[in-house]
């Protein structure tokens, strides 16, 4: 940040999350900049409003987290980064159906005890399994491109659909349920909306295959992780892999080595020899740090200005 600011702004940098108890910090600022785990619910943004806050500038695409509305309302202005690096995220989503699949992390903890069997380490071949795609934005399509590679059938579930990806990588849209009962792997990248919160819960995890891969390096509330760990128990999800988790703030970014694991979902989460788990780590790539830091101070640049631009929240 300090480097992309190129002394243009005086920065104060804190180590904390936005929340009633430390929107003070913002005092004697015009703008904030914030991330994911940051509230910017209604009375916060009251507050920031008091303390002079005109501006905030989200290190994310996503923004769950700020109610839009209000802070117009109020007239705070705001802007995203909407693209920062979707091959990234997309990547990263390969990494985990990849690890879980030929389960590699397994291997490497069993070869660093010296067990160099095979037993139980069978994987599948990626190559004409079917991938169910939920959400076909600008990670969802990065990720059908390099399923494509691999020769897997793609089909996708999206109220926009995409002509180009229909043709470049024979993309087939269908409704989610059709989508739920089709796929090998399901891999969600639709935002957390009123409509996508939840999505996939018991009733949509019963039209599942047996055996299903599940990925999700969406939003955590895209599923409900309680049904999620009723279906690991039962078999009918065969692998989950998670990047995001509905019950992150507070846990998620941070060292909790010293503390005692109270989240009895998480607790359970990690017994499973067929989950893996990451911190909301997909974005993280040296390129899409260094374009979030450019394009968030290039927003502040607009928004001060008054230049109508496509990142600015609405
Ligand atoms: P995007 O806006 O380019 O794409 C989202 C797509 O979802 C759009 O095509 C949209 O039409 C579709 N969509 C909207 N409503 C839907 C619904 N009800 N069902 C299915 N699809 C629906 O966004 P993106 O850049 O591709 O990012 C997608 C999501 O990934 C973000 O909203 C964010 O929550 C998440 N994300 C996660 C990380 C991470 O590190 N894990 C990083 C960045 C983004």
């Amino acid at each position: 940040m300090e480097q992309a600011n190129k002394g243009r702004h005086r920065l104060k940098l804190l180590d904390t999350y936005l929340s009633l108890d430390t929107a003070d910090l913002a005092k004697d600022c015009k703008a904030i900049s914030i991330f994911t785990e940051d509230d910017a619910t209604a009375p916060i943004l009251d507050r920031l409003h008091e303390l002079g806050i005109r501006f905030i500038v989200l290190r994310s695409a996503g923004y769950n987290n700020i109610d839009v509305a209000h802070a117009k309302q109020i007239g705070i202005k705001m802007a995203r980064v909407p693209e920062y690096s979707p091959n990234a995220i997309a990547e990263f989503t390969i990494g985990i159906m990849l690890a879980l699949n030929r389960k590699l992390i397994r291997t490497h903890n069993r070869i660093m005890e010296m067990n160099f069997s095979l037993d139980g380490l069978v994987g599948f071949d990626m190559n004409g399994k079917t991938v169910g795609i939920v959400g076909t934005g600008k990670i969802g399509q990065v990720v059908a491109k390099i399923l494509n590679g691999f020769g897997c059938r793609l089909i996708a579930y999206d109220p926009i659909e995409n002509n180009e990806l229909k043709k470049k990588y024979e993309v087939v849209y269908t409704d989610f349920d059709n989508l739920c009962r089709q796929s090998d792997i399901i891999t969600l990248h639709a935002p957390l909306l009123k409509e996508t919160k939840h999505m996939v819960n018991e009733k949509t995890i019963s039209c599942m295959k047996k055996g299903v891969m599940l990925i999700n390096a969406g939003r955590g509330a895209l599923l409900n992780t309680q049904s999620v760990i009723d279906a690991l128990k039962s078999g009918q999800i065969g692998y989950f892999g998670m990047d995001v988790y509905e019950e992150e703030k507070g846990l998620y970014f941070e060292d909790h080595s010293e503390d005692i694991l109270k989240d009895d979902k998480m607790a359970r989460l990690m017994t499973f020899r067929n989950v893996m788990i990451s911190s909301h780590q997909a974005f993280l790539t040296d390129t899409a740090l260094r374009n979030i830091a450019d394009t968030t101070f290039e927003n502040l640049h607009k928004l001060e200005k008054g230049i109508a631009f496509d990142n600015e929240l609405k």
